[in-house]
């Protein structure tokens, strides 16, 4: 217990924050995160080996990322004054919150989604401002955004495929909100590399148009790399609110390599795409199980009790995420895409009733 002065000091909006559950436990085998299980190449681990001397770690990282923000441009056939990198695209979520909302503002996203758009917001006073989503996990833009303006809507989020129900909203109802929603909308492609959909086209014709990538679902989760990709006018005011060292040499150095390794990184997608239609094909023959289809590397899926099917799993070394948390998703779970052994074990596992 903190001495009453000290409780009091605590804000409001942090007293009432719940922390996001990132589970920490290990198991043998981990699908609750959807990581990438394949970990670095020898390859990369070996110009990591090198690079620590090279890189002159007593110096500070360089603010700008130059290098990194090269190469990245160049595979996105961009310039890199329309990025921002981000120690995950965590913390560019935080940073966007922070440029372009005030305490009392709210952002909307659909809801069921990833939870740390609500947290985010709330831990600066910002509300959230849940669209609901349908039975198809589908998102419907609204008639007109009279009440996004009244409730003082300022940015909205898009997972696009949005996490954890898998699937890729329909890019003709995101066309209408950027077509008519005098606000910033965010395109959070952090799962790019799986459905190979994109936005970026759509940059060029709308300015308020924000697209998040992130490295951590395809191989460098524990690097903390994300970028943001925007009109160069918007790049700047986020560098602005933006901590000058946030990406550590080791990141920015690694992330570089990476790219220019890409070809890694395709083949693993591909052996994880062909797993993921084995699982859901395997999943929907099993009696009380319901997979939902997906453009990711994780699958949803709906059990006759998610909780103790969980604990099951777990007690026998497989780790997934439990949603039930959630009012939409009662007794859904959601597994993440792992090695053709791992997925075996898992099958298994919930085959075995
Ligand atoms: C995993 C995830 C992120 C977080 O990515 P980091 O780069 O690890 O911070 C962002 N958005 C969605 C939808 C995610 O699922």
């Amino acid at each position: 217990m903190l001495p009453a002065f000290l409780e009091k000091l605590i804000t409001e909006k942090a007293l009432n924050l719940a922390a996001y559950k990132a589970e920490h436990i290990t198991a043998p085998v981990s699908l609750h995160a959807n990581e990438n299980p394949y970990p670095p190449s020898p390859e990369l681990l070996e110009e990591l080996r090198e690079s620590l001397v090279t890189l002159e770690l007593n110096r500070y990282p360089d603010p700008d990322g130059q290098k990194l923000k090269a190469s990245l441009s160049e595979k996105l056939g961009t310039t890199p004054d329309h990025l921002v990198l981000g120690n995950g695209s965590d913390e560019l979520i935080q940073l966007l919150i922070q440029v372009f909302c005030d305490p009392g503002d709210r952002v909307a996203f659909p809801d069921p989604t990833f939870s740390m758009y609500s947290i985010i917001a709330r831990g600066l006073g910002v509300e959230p401002y849940p669209l609901v989503l349908s039975d198809q996990w589908d998102f419907k833009a609204p008639e007109n955004f009279d009440s996004w303006k009244q409730e003082k809507v300022k940015i909205v989020f898009f997972s696009y495929p949005n996490n954890p129900t898998g699937n890729c909203f329909s890019a003709e109802e995101i066309q209408k909100v950027l077509n008519n929603f005098e606000g910033i909308i965010v395109l959070d492609e952090a799962y790019y590399d799986f459905a190979r959909k994109t936005f970026l086209d759509k940059l060029k014709q709308h300015p308020n148009l924000i697209l998040l990538r992130s490295l951590s679902k395809i191989g460098l989760a524990g690097l903390r790399v994300g970028y943001g990709i925007a009109d160069p006018c918007i790049i700047r005011h986020i560098n602005k609110m933006r901590l000058p060292y946030n990406l550590n040499s080791i990141s920015q150095f690694m992330t570089e390599r990476l790219l220019a390794r890409f070809s890694t990184v395709e083949d693993q997608v591909d052996i994880l795409l062909q797993e993921r239609e084995r699982m859901s094909t395997q999943m929907v023959k099993i009696k009380g199980i319901q997979p939902y289809p997906s453009d990711s590397n994780f699958i949803l899926f709906k059990a006759t009790e998610g909780t103790a099917l969980h604990q099951r799993l777990l007690s026998s070394g497989v780790l997934i995420r439990n949603l039930v948390g959630h009012p939409r998703l009662k007794d859904c779970l959601r597994v993440t895409v792992g090695t053709p052994e791992q997925n075996d074990k898992f099958l298994s596992l919930l085959a075995s009733e």
